[in-house]
This record gives C-alpha cells, structure tokens and sequence, in this order.
C-alpha cells in the first residue's frame, strides 16, 4: 500500500477540506505540536505577491479570480518544498492536491521518494462555509485568522485585511471547482487508501482533538 502511514514516521499529513473548513488553522497547529513544517501554497502564493516577486507576479490574477494556478507552477514548487531538509522529518501539507491531476503528479512522486502520507478530510457544509469566508479576517503579516474585523492581530500586532479570493464571488468559484474538481479527486483517492475524515463544524481545539484522536496521536 502506497499510502496511509497513520502513526508511522515521519509524519506526512495531507490536509484537505472545502475553504473556510479549517485547513490552515489545523494545520498550523499540528506543525507546531510536531515540530513539522506546514505547507501551504495559498500562503506562499500571498506572499509572493505581497514581496512583488516574479512568482507573484504569475499568479496574482488567478489567485484574485478565486482560480487555480496552473499545475506547471504548484508541481515545479512541490518538488522544491518536498526536497527541502526542513521537510525530512514530515510536513502538513495543506490544500494539495485539489485536482486529479495533482494527485497523480503527488502519487508518482511520493512513490519515487518513498515516502508515505496520511490524508485527512475536515468538512464543512457549504453554506457554513460562505458564512465563514464572508467575515473571515487574516493577519495580512502572520496570516492569523479571525473572525470579524477586531483588529491588530493579537499573536503580532500586524493589520487585519479580507482577503481579494473572500469577496463573494471569488468564494462562490473556489466553492464550485472544490465540488468539479477537489471532490472527486478524494473519491480517487479513496480507491487507493483511507481518508480520515473529521467534522469541521465544531471549534477550533475540538476539531484539533478529533485529528489527534482519530490519527492516534495523542
Ligand atoms: P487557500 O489559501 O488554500 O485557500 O488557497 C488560495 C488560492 O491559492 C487558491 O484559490 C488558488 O488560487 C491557489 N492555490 C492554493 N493551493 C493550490 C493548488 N494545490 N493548486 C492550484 N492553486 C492553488
């Protein structure tokens, strides 16, 4: 079995969920607990637009549009975040795969390493999902989320921004190519292995809880 390395080290979570589900906060939390990096391309797509980088300059519209950027430049970055040292000892990657083709492109690569992963599904209904983005805050520094806008952020005191792929219609787009795309990718994945899914309704430290529960981690 290619898959599902629950308990076994090192750990490699793949984090997946609809947006507004808890991926990031999730997964920032189980990188801290372990002491593992967390992996998100959203994140590292912010900031490479806020510094005016090349890479940023090549996703912001897709990015804005609520749009997936394209395969050619997550895959060639997977690769560089995978071969990192910091990576040997686990990560939590979160949102990736969101297609099947990124999955089969994760699949052979991981295969080619060796390596093993545990996947992890926090769902949320979609209209809780709307209700979230719709008044979610983040810290446009340190990327802390809230809820409303009660500003600065309380962990770094940077300012609290909505972010351009909230505003309704980008959300209602992300929301429909989760349902064509990142859905039955899952479905997919299952033929191949167990995807542990958790209710992400609850919480934060109650979603948390279950995770560790339900990977054995605790
Ligand atoms: P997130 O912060 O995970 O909601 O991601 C924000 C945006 O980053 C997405 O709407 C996409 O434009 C881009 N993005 C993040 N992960 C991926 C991915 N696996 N494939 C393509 N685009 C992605």
């Amino acid at each position: 079995m290619l898959y599902n390395s629950r308990m076994a080290e090192p750990k490699n979570l793949i984090i997946l969920g609809p947006q507004g589900s808890g991926k990031g906060t999730q997964g920032k939390l189980l990188s801290a607990k372990f002491g593992i990096p967390h992996i998100s391309f959203g994140e590292l797509f912010r900031s490479a637009i806020a510094s005016g980088s090349e890479l940023g300059r090549q996703v912001k519209t897709y990015m804005e549009q609520g749009a997936l950027v394209p395969d050619t430049i997550v895959l060639v970055l997977l690769r560089e975040v995978l071969d990192a040292p910091a990576a040997k000892n686990g990560f939590v990657l979160d949102g990736f795969p969101r297609n099947n083709e990124q999955y089969e492109e994760l699949r052979q690569m991981f295969a080619a390493d060796g390596r093993k992963a545990t996947f992890v599904y926090i769902d949320l209904s979609e209209d809780e999902a709307v209700k979230r983005l719709a008044n979610r805050f983040i810290c446009e520094r340190c990327e802390s989320i809230y809820i409303g806008n009660a500003g600065p952020c309380q962990k770094c005191g940077g300012r609290l921004i909505q972010r351009d792929d909230d505003k309704p219609e980008a959300v209602r787009k992300r929301l429909r190519l989760f349902k064509t795309q990142t859905l039955p990718m899952i479905a997919e994945i299952e033929k191949d292995t167990q995807v542990i899914r958790i209710d992400g309704a609850p919480p934060v430290e109650e979603v948390n809880k279950e995770i560790l529960e339900k990977l054995n981690l605790k």
